[in-house]
């Protein structure tokens, strides 16, 4: 029957993919990777006909949403056309693709390098940074992740970047501002703000501003903890930057087309830095694709002298279509505008209830459709519901919590103690209720567990 056809497929992926297919970040005999049938919009399902409202965006990347049909046509239009075509000859979608990122991204930005994804974009970014001032040190944010090549995974602040130590020895880690749990003991977000500058201003002076290439950081950092950044504090370290001839590169990977309601979040801070990664929702992962936008004035470092950087497929033209596609939907559809209004008019006014009426709820910040909700045993002294870096039976709360999304048909994001709310940017209003309501019911688990 079909049914038993069915469970023969799951049964042969399954089998395949425990058998062959090695995962990422996992101790391999201990996992069990859900098969997925398909997907459509914000849904996914496996092949037991169960559908997932996808909270995660796959890995917040999905912005689109599965089987966008301009995303669909255009790979496939392309796809006709000119399957691929190797990076230095000059191509239409390749070249329309930068033009249109350098028109969103403003003054001063002129040129885009493309990568296959987030992490290659930000090793190139650190190294177009210390190519043109001629230093070598590069500053980045505890409670950052910026992706596992050599580079990118030593800048990063959290505890992927442990096992792969010595990293490189050129790059120091300073602390962001995060008021939750401030590391100054700050309790409003303007002196969160002063502190965390004043803190950065002594590193730079101990490490040796005339030593230091670039300031990566994430305009709001995602997977560690959705911190949007108080007001005035990135404005700060660009005066930082501008003062000592430090490069800032911001890392838009996870926040930039489109998830916090603009094109790259720091259009919303008030603050242009000189170099902008970006990867995921440029075109939502439908093909692999990432850059580095450059300022003219970097861009001009390399006008003489070769960059000494490349990919077989950089600018791959499959991806670059549905870049190109993406910025069509953007403007047909108001993407940018209906994150806005989502994330102002339905999840904001949700989650700030949900520190009424959830004890285990200690926290929740955001912007746009992506939120942190941050789950604590105890409210008072804001211990974490689970320890830094749980896993296995330490983790075993928000596990729990994650179950019983996924037994409603919500299958959440989570890290540490946080569930992030980062839903497609095409979910409907009706299909965002649902998912907040699944959510909120599922706090209930967590909430036993907290001293309320
Ligand atoms: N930077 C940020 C902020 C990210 O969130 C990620 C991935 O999650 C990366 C970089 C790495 O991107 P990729 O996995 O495409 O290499």
């Amino acid at each position: 029957t079909a049914q038993q056809a069915m469970t023969g497929q799951e049964a042969r992926v399954r089998a395949d993919d425990r058998g062959h297919v090695f995962h990422s970040w996992s101790a391999q005999a201990t996992i069990d990777p859900l098969p997925v049938e398909g997907g459509a919009g914000s849904e996914f399902w496996d092949y037991e006909g169960n559908r997932y409202l996808d909270f995660s965006s796959q890995l917040v990347n999905l912005n689109l949403g599965h089987q966008h049909p301009d995303l669909v046509a255009a790979i496939e239009r392309q796809a006709r056309r000119l399957a691929t075509v190797q990076p230095s000859f000059a191509n239409d979608v390749r070249g329309e693709l930068a033009r249109r990122i350098v028109e969103v991204a403003g003054e001063p930005f002129e040129k885009v390098f493309f990568t296959n994804g987030g992490a290659d974009a930000n090793e190139n970014a650190v190294r177009m940074a210390r190519l043109s001032t001629g230093r070598r040190k590069v500053l980045a944010m505890y409670r950052s992740y910026h992706g596992n090549t050599s580079t990118a995974i030593a800048l990063t602040g959290d505890p992927r970047r442990w096992p792969n130590e010595p990293a490189d020895p050129g790059i120091v880690h300073f602390f962001g501002p995060y008021l939750y749990r401030s590391a100054w003991g700050a309790t409003t977000p303007e002196e969160e703000a002063e502190r965390a500058l004043a803190h950065l201003e002594q590193v730079i002076m101990l490490e040796g501003a005339s030593t230091i290439a670039a300031i990566v950081l994430e305009t709001i950092v995602g997977t560690n903890g959705v911190l949007v950044p108080p007001p005035g504090y990135l404005q700060g370290v660009r005066a930082l930057c501008d003062r000592h001839g430090i490069v800032l590169i911001a890392d838009e990977v996870m926040v930039g087309f489109g998830r916090v309601g603009e094109w790259f979040a720091f259009q919303a801070h008030g603050v242009v830095p000189d170099l902008i990664t970006f990867a995921k929702g440029v075109n939502s992962g439908y093909v692999p694709l990432g850059g580095v936008v450059i300022s003219g004035d970097i861009a001009r470092a390399f006008d003489q002298r070769a960059f000494p950087g490349g990919l077989t497929y950089s600018g791959h033209p499959l991806a670059c279509a549905a870049g190109v596609a993406t910025f069509e939907v953007f403007a047909r559809d108001g993407i940018l505008e209906r994150v806005r209004d989502l994330g102002t008019r339905v999840v904001e006014p949700t989650v700030t209830r949900w520190l009424e009426t959830h004890p285990s709820v200690g926290d929740v910040r955001g912007a746009g459709l992506f939120w942190a909700v941050e789950l604590v045993r105890d409210r008072e002294t804001r211990e974490p519901l689970v320890p830094f870096n749980a896993s296995g039976a330490d983790a075993a709360p928000m596990a729990a919590f994650a179950s019983a999304c996924k037994k409603a048909g919500v299958w959440p994001f989570l890290h540490f103690n946080r569930t992030h709310l980062a839903p497609p940017l095409v979910i409907t209003e009706d299909e965002l209720r649902r998912g907040l309501d699944v959510i909120d019911a599922a706090l209930e688990v967590t909430d036993g567990l907290a001293l309320g």
